[in-house]
């Protein structure tokens, strides 16, 4: 492997140190974070993101509260529930686990949750901030590729970035924090032509696809910085990324492995907009 790998495990450790540092200083001044998460349903993979983030929150000396909600649950019964947590004091943190039910409307439970608590910052006004360049609370996953690149020391201003991908979640605001950054940002998606075409220009590669080992070396200029996103199993069941690792990482300058790359770095940042928002409930 040629490539610098971009140890997202390690630059999470770090961050999480400095995390429950300022958790203890925030507690002798009376305030501990809470993050509520509420889960509705059962499916398999939201738990365990559930269980993680409780287990980092118990870890980094936050409160941490868990709300089950059946499956079939009314939607007001959901709105309520957050609207009753957006009033809670030791509530610094809300956070509805997707996907949710086909019957709730994922963008009215997005516009409930107060914007001051959005910690996952998919509520419209955090996105909108987050355009305008104002202080807002910055989606985890990108927020988290961010801090990755910075850590690592790599420049971002006049690269030209590709992101695959254009979620919500991740592709587009991770673009949109590259352009923040003096970054010139290419999107690509299912329906651009010749993908390669552009990739292979990029100085720094986003994979947000959803699909096992689709970047492969063809993709890729020699030294490229190849961010993978992606959260796969391959044919044999195997956990891996939208990138194909052993070949891109002999073409790429940095690479970020899957797992022990983004992965860590989401619910990392997910704490930190926590104590955030608790830091600011010191100011009202
Ligand atoms: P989505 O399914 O919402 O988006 C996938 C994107 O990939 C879409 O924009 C889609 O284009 C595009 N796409 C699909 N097929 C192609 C193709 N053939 N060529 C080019 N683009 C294509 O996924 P998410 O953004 O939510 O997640 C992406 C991956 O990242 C998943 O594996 C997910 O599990 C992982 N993930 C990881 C996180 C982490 O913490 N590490 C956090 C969140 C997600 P179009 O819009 O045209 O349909």
């Amino acid at each position: 492997m040629t490539a610098v790998l971009i140890n997202g495990k390690e630059i999470a450790a770090k961050k999480r140190i400095e995390i429950a540092e300022k958790v203890k200083d925030l507690k002798k001044k009376g305030v501990t974070p809470g993050l509520a998460v509420i889960l509705v349903g059962n499916n398999d993979a939201s738990r365990t993101y559930v269980r993680n983030k409780e287990k980092t929150c118990q870890e980094l000396g936050m409160n941490s509260l868990l709300i089950e909600l059946d499956e079939d649950v009314a939607e007001d019964k959901l709105l309520d529930k957050i609207l009753e947590l957006n009033n809670d004091p030791a509530i610094h943190g809300i956070l509805v686990q997707l996907p949710l039910p086909n019957h709730i409307k994922e963008s009215k439970v997005i516009e409930t949750i107060s914007p001051l608590k959005d910690v996952d910052g998919f509520h419209p006004i955090n996105i909108g901030r987050m355009m305008t360049g104002q202080d807002a609370f910055l989606p985890c996953t990108p927020y988290g590729i961010m801090v990755l690149l910075e850590e690592t020391g790599i420049n971002i201003e006049g690269k030209h970035v590709v992101v695959v991908g254009r979620s919500n979640i991740v592709g587009k605001p991770v673009g949109q924090l590259f352009l923040n950054q003096n970054a010139t940002v290419t999107y690509c998606h299912s329906r651009t032509k010749d993908l390669k075409l552009h990739t292979k220009q990029a100085d720094i590669v986003v994979a947000a696809v959803g699909i096992a080992n689709f970047i492969t070396a063809d993709h890729i200029k020699e030294g490229a910085v190849v961010i993978d996103v992606g959260i796969n199993r391959n044919e044999a069941g195997k956990l891996c990324g939208d990138v194909k690792f052993d070949e891109v990482s002999e073409k790429a300058g940095y690479i970020t492995p899957v797992p022990k790359g983004v992965g860590p770095m989401t619910i990392t940042m997910l704490m930190y907009n926590t104590l955030k928002s608790a830091s600011q409930s010191l100011d009202r």
